[in-house]
């Protein structure tokens, strides 16, 4: 999709700070981190969202596979992480491209997280 910001980061249009960038999965650290570790791990193709996960057939379980590859780079095997989808208003969804975020680096807390 070509006015998408995510899309533009999987095609190298636009700098990010890539940790995984494979043919069809990349993953690039959040401009905003939540965490010591914040990750985002999207389809290189534009898929909207998660409601839309059969996209691409097969293209989750690369994304599940690259977020724990990912984890175990940034030394969190032992420690523990989060990977969470966002959806819809409530959960605060603000980038309609499919996007895995891989939290670590802290004790993360109860599920709902403030901001
Ligand atoms: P969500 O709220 O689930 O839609 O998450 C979108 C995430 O994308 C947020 O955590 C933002 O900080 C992050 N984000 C937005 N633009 C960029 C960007 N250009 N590079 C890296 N992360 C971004
Ligand atoms: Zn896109």
């Amino acid at each position: 999709m070509t006015d998408c910001i995510f899309c533009k980061i999987a095609r190298g249009e636009i700098p990010a700070n890539i940790v995984f960038n494979g043919p069809n999965v990349t993953a690039f650290r959040d401009i905003n981190p939540r965490a010591p570790t914040h990750i985002l791990i999207i389809p290189n193709q534009h898929v909207a969202d998660i409601r839309d996960w059969n996209a691409y057939g097969g293209v989750l379980n690369e994304m599940f596979q690259t977020a724990n590859q990912v984890a175990d780079m940034e030394g969190l095997s032992e420690s523990g992480y989060r990977l969470m989808f966002n959806y819809g208003p409530d959960a605060n969804l603000t980038v309609p491209h499919l996007h895995l975020h891989l939290l670590g680096g802290r004790p993360l807390g109860p599920m709902v997280m403030p901001g």
